[in-house]
């Protein structure tokens, strides 16, 4: 655990959170501020600062990740309209939390993949 991270801070339960589901090594609850009708962050327990990192030294937790993403969708009924699945990655990439989550966005027409310029 990184006690100077808000995610990690969640999963240690000191921070309150919305959790919709829980694995081993994964962790999911609502974002606090939704984008979208269903709008759930998937995150890793143990600390990794993103995407590359995770993929990198845990595969299988990447793949937990994966699959717990795909769980939240389901149990949010995104399944039959779709959602994105997405993972902000440094600057250019919007990244303001640095422990890696899955944004799992649904429940409306998301438009395009990125704003207009
Ligand atoms: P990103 O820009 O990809 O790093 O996304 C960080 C996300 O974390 C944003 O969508 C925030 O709304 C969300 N967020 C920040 N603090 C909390 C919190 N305490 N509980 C739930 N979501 C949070």
């Amino acid at each position: 655990m990184n006690n100077d991270c808000l995610f990690c801070r969640i999963v240690a339960g000191e921070i309150p959170a919305t959790v919709v589901h829980e694995t081993d090594t994964t962790l999911a609850f609502r974002d606090i501020g939704p984008k979208a009708p269903v709008h759930v962050l998937v995150i890793p327990k143990d600390h990794h600062a993103d995407i590359a990192a995770l993929a990198t030294t845990d595969p299988k937790v990447a793949a937990d990740v994966m699959a717990a993403a795909a769980a939240v969708a389901a149990a949010e009924g995104l399944t039959t309209d779709g959602y994105r699945l997405m993972f902000n990655s440094g600057r250019h990439g919007g990244q303001e939390v640095f422990h890696v989550h899955a944004h799992v966005l649904g429940g409306r027409p998301l438009g395009p993949m990125l704003a207009p310029q």
